[in-house]
């Protein structure tokens, strides 16, 4: 056997691997540093594998073979579609929300030309992108005004540091929430200068204690919806209506005590306090098949007192990425005129796109049917049942009974994005139990082989593809390929 150093030393140099005439091939459509830079990645790797399982070297050959897959694989698109047959509905690794037909179509409309982004054809001038989606958001929502933004952390954003940026703003200690992807409430305040003033306990917060905290500095009751959890058991939180009222007895004692336009300066003339709610998921509609669980509407916040309510436009509603929010008009004016409105605005293709999929709102019947995230949240369990059967049948028609054991079980869906936690949403899914293979090295084949990646669930070595989140018949045949495939790569 060969000692370590000299499998090391039969590594060949770089330059050798530049001269080979496949590799060479490259330096056309791509920077020479570029293509050393895999040669040195592939080397490593050998390198590697060599110390690691005290093995001779690969063969230049074989070296060669590795250093084009690896130039090839960084030629090809990094952002790539993916089949979610996962059962997450709103998967946000996964980009959260498919859009509806409609809104593809004005998004693309949007992208493949001019348009009126901020034109008014009316006065042949310059009109604002903030126009396309305000009408629509407050027939839907019943707000005076409304503005979209970049996504709802910065809606977030955005509000606090215009109303309540050098002041107090009062929140329970039960509403703290973290988001994924480091979003924590109590970041976020500090980081737009606003003094978290928390009240309550973890599990129950009374309306006494907002009362008690509320000081002259107070210019916020924020409450945040527990989007991905619920606390349960000896709990108690204060509605919008309780937070409005103490909201008003406060605004009320303030002006009878300073005056409506104030005595003071205007800069430190004491604010208003604001009702202000992130509600997270932001639903439309009521989704009655979730019963007590179901997510509050934007409507039902605004009706109970909330001066602004913050919404995504990619979880329930089943948009794009945006951050809605909706109110009194005074308020959302004044949001207009903040200077981070700029850098947090929206692009043509998703305001087409937003705009689009509000349209679809109108009739709710359609939205159901139209909006994909609506249509996989509501659909009947027997409607899965027959696609899970259509995969099942042609994953049957493709992979041959020795190598797997193929069969429809009933199984649980989620809601994903931070909302429905508690909603378990009855599916269907086809299971593959293994008799040549194993799921772990299928799943893997699955997302890495693939140019569009199978995201499935493994559950006690079986992969289940729930039929839920599959969104065409195309996908059920790439799925049952992409498993035929599988096994034809495995030795007999
Ligand atoms: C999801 C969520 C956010 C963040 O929204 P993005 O649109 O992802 O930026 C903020 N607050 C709550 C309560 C949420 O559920």
């Amino acid at each position: 056997m060969a000692s370590l150093h000299q499998s090391l030393r039969a590594l060949p140099q770089v330059e050798e691997m530049l001269q080979k005439k496949s590799i060479r091939a490259f330096l056309d459509s791509m920077p020479r540093s570029a293509i050393v830079g895999e040669i040195r990645a592939a080397l490593q790797e050998e390198r590697e594998r060599i110390r690691l399982h005290q093995v001779r070297f690969c063969g230049t050959e074989q070296l060669e073979r590795r250093i084009l897959a690896r130039i090839e694989a960084s030629k090809s698109p990094s952002l790539k579609r993916a089949i979610n047959a996962s059962g997450v509905i709103v998967h946000t690794n996964l980009g959260r929300s498919a859009l509806a037909e409609e809104a593809l179509e004005a998004l693309m409309e949007a992208a493949r030309g001019y348009s009126t982004l901020e034109y008014d054809t009316k006065t042949r001038s310059r009109g604002s992108r903030h126009a396309h989606c305000e009408q629509l958001l407050c027939m839907l929502t019943g707000a005076e005004a409304a503005l979209a933004v970049n996504n709802n952390a910065a809606a977030v954003v955005l509000v606090l540091s215009e109303f309540a940026k050098g002041h107090e703003a009062i929140v329970s200690r039960g509403e703290l929430v973290e988001i994924g992807g480091s979003f924590r409430i109590p970041d976020i305040m500090a980081q737009s200068g606003t003094r978290m003033v928390e009240v309550g306990a973890t599990n129950k917060t009374h309306e006494s204690d907002y009362a008690r905290a509320i000081v002259d500095q107070t210019s916020m009751l924020l409450k945040v919806h527990p989007s991905n959890y619920r606390m349960t058991g000896f709990t108690q939180s204060v509605g919008i209506a309780a937070l409005r009222r103490l909201a008003n007895k406060e605004n009320e004692r303030r002006e009878a005590m300073y005056g409506e336009s104030g005595t003071r300066q205007e800069n430190d003339r004491v604010r208003e306090v604001l009702v202000y709610e992130d509600q997270g998921s932001g639903a439309f509609l009521h989704l009655d098949c979730f019963g007590d669980y179901a997510e509050p509407t934007v409507a039902a916040s605004l009706q109970q007192g909330a001066d602004l309510v913050s919404f995504s436009g990619d979880k329930l509603l089943g948009g794009p990425q945006a951050g809605i929010i909706v109110g009194s008009k005074r308020h959302i004016e004044r949001l207009k005129k903040n200077p981070l409105v700029r850098a947090l605005r929206l692009d043509k293709m998703t305001l087409a796109a937003l705009e689009a999929t509000l349209r679809l709102y109108l009739d709710p019947e359609q939205a159901l049917r139209k909006i994909p995230t609506l249509r996989m949240l509501t659909e009947p369990a027997e409607t899965v049942r027959r696609r899970a059967e259509r995969l099942e049948a042609l994953i049957r028609s493709k992979v041959n009974e020795r190598d797997a054991r193929i069969s429809i079980v009933d199984e649980i869906s989620r809601g994903g994005g931070g909302a429905l936690p508690m909603c378990d949403i009855e599916t269907f899914a086809v299971q593959i139990e293994f008799l040549r293979g194993d799921a772990l090295s299928c799943d893997r084949h699955l997302n890495e082989r693939r140019a569009a990646p199978i995201v499935c669930r493994l559950k006690h070595e079986m992969l289940l593809c729930d039929a839920r989140t599959i969104l065409n018949d195309q996908e059920a045949e790439e799925i049952a390929d992409a498993l035929s495939e599988y096994f034809s790569t495995l030795e007999e």
